[in-house]
């Protein structure tokens, strides 16, 4: 009765147990070198798991990774959960001062760590109060570690040593299966983490978001899936777990390198990505991207506003473009895009408007704006505020930061900063972040907005605009751009702009008087562009 069927908790390793059901000779590879099917993907996970448990992990401790995308990775993803202990994956791209503070902030007990990151490992091992142990994880097998950190052994040898069984025990599905750290725009980085139940969850609606809501199937089991926003930033946004579910073959890249990523699009007929614009954008640009195609590549584009200059570069290249938006604290879906009949009936130019908002909220997800005044704001696609939302798979604080907490979820919902309106057909239109808003000579301006209009003319890579402080107006837009090439003008892409003057899309005094030309834009940890940093450079 009740009783049987509430001992049965939602946990990952139930993920796991989809994992080769359906395709068990779908392969798992790992930058083109390293290839293995899902039979040898279950084994080698419980093979893993047993190796953990060999090295005194156990339920509650915090194990760490240190690695690229790998399928390394992606075996941490649930042999750690599956014991019951804490996977923190750690934003190796954090300065070494933070990267420290996490790690004794998250209680790490044992690091799993790739060759390239043993000279930063070394440089930290003093300052580590918590690490009782390392294992080597190397793309080149039979070398030997160099530095002088001692290791539990090397992980395929450890592998290669265990039983390919291992029983996972049934636990509270609340119990935390996973941490990582925000980007820390302001002070330290603060800890989010995420339950079993939240993650089986969040991975559930995955695959029937990305499966069927989004006119054509973005990922099911004969997809080729491939992550290009980072496995330690948001849980690669939850995709591997889903992927897994599917049983898709999946191909892990390493290290972000342009030129390999589009090779191993084609090499492997890839169907399936997602990333940040500035990924995107890179990818389009760089040599073997200039000249390919990509005709059978759906791509999820979220982390910041896509704009529609990028989307329709990328259009135009074949691939197929979807938008998302969440963050650290949500696990991270909050809404996809979900191209209505109609809607893919239309022109590729009239539906780039709809690629490019955000989407409608996902399934299961309670998503509102609240004006400042604390009132909900229509749904017209005029009325501003801020989202708040609640769902399955939030953060229920930050790691032992109370106050921080309180404020994250004041009166009951999570408060996620970011300003929107939303559209009668329920899409989401993201305006800006609420320290990004421009304040302008009593104008609200929305950086999102103008990035997007300046992104339009032919000759612009990519922009940022912030606000700058000005004794007149308060603050004024100040463009930074990227040209196509050294023809681009400051006047030209002003006179670019009076015509959404003249058509009413924005006011003059949107236009920024200062546009300066750059060869790149400062970005973030995960590669979006940093309006901190740029702000703090113009200061
Ligand atoms: P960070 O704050 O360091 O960038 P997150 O990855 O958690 O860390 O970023 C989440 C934020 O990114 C959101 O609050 C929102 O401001 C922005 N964001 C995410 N997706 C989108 C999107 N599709 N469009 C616009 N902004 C987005």
């Amino acid at each position: 009765g009740a009783k049987a069927a509430e001992s049965y908790p939602l946990l990952i390793k139930q993920i796991f147990a989809s994992a080769g059901r359906f395709e068990p000779d779908n392969e798992i590879i790992y930058r083109g070198e390293t290839r293995f099917s899902y039979r040898s993907f279950r084994q080698r996970v419980q093979q893993l798991a047993n190796a953990l448990k060999a090295a005194g992990v156990q339920a509650g401790d915090t194990v760490a990774v240190m690695d690229w995308d790998s399928h390394r990775y992606l075996e941490c993803y649930f042999a750690v959960p599956m014991l019951g202990a804490i996977l923190h994956h750690v934003n190796i791209r954090l300065s070494p001062e933070q990267i420290a503070y996490t790690m004794n902030h998250a209680e790490d007990k044992l690091v799993l760590v790739h060759d390239d990151f043993i000279p930063l490992v070394e440089q930290l091992d003093g300052h580590l109060s918590t690490v009782n142990g390392y294992i080597r994880l190397t793309d080149q097998a039979g070398s030997q570690a160099v530095g002088n950190i001692s290791f539990v052994g090397e992980y395929e040898t450890l592998l290669r040593a265990e039983e390919p069984v291992c029983e996972f025990p049934d636990f509270d599905e609340d119990s935390i299966a996973t941490t990582f750290y925000t980007t820390g725009t302001t002070g330290n980085p603060k800890g989010v983490f995420f339950s079993h139940r939240q993650l089986v969850l969040h991975t559930l609606n995955m695959v029937g978001m990305l499966g069927s809501y989004a006119g054509l199937p973005l990922l099911r089991s004969d997809s080729v899936y491939m992550p290009i926003t980072p496995m330690f930033h948001v849980h690669a946004w939850g995709v591997p777990y889903a992927a897994v579910m599917l049983n898709c073959t999946q191909v892990y890249p390493g290290r972000y390198e342009p030129d390999m990523l589009v090779n191993l699009i084609h090499e492997y007929n890839v169907t399936f990505s997602h990333c940040v614009p500035t990924i995107l954008q890179m990818l389009l640009g760089c040599e073997s991207g200039k000249e390919a195609h990509f005709d059978n590549w759906k791509i999820l584009i979220g982390g910041s506003a896509l704009p529609q200059g990028l989307a329709k570069a990328a259009m135009d290249k074949g691939a197929d473009i979807y938008c998302a938006y969440g963050m650290s604290e949500t696990c991270p879906l909050l809404t996809v895009t979900h191209l209505n009949q109609e809607q893919r009936a239309l022109p590729i130019d009239k539906q780039l408007k709809y690629r490019t908002l955000t989407g409608v909220a996902s399934n299961m997800v309670d998503l509102t704006i609240t004006e400042a005044n604390g009132s909900l704001a229509a749904h017209d696609g005029e009325a501003v505020g801020e989202i708040t939302v609640q769902a399955p798979w939030l953060t229920q604080g930050y790691f032992k930061e109370t106050e921080k907490q309180e404020e994250l979820w004041e009166g009951g919902r999570l408060h996620t900063g970011d300003v929107a309106s939303i559209h009668e057909n329920g899409f989401v239109e993201i305006k800006d972040r609420i320290k990004d808003v421009i304040k302008t000579g009593g104008e609200w301006l929305s950086s999102i907005e103008l990035e997007n209009l300046i992104s339009q003319h032919e000759g612009v890579a990519a922009v940022a605009v912030v606000g700058v402080p000005d004794d007149k107006w308060g603050e004024r837009p100040f463009a930074m751009v990227v040209p196509k090439n050294e023809t681009l003008t400051q006047e030209a892409l002003q006179q670019h702009l009076i015509q959404y003057v003249d058509s009413g899309h924005i006011s003059k005094w949107a236009i920024p008087d200062q546009i300066r030309m750059v060869d790149d834009i400062p970005k973030t940890s995960v590669g979006k562009i940093n309006k901190k940093e740029i702000r703090a450079l113009l200061a």
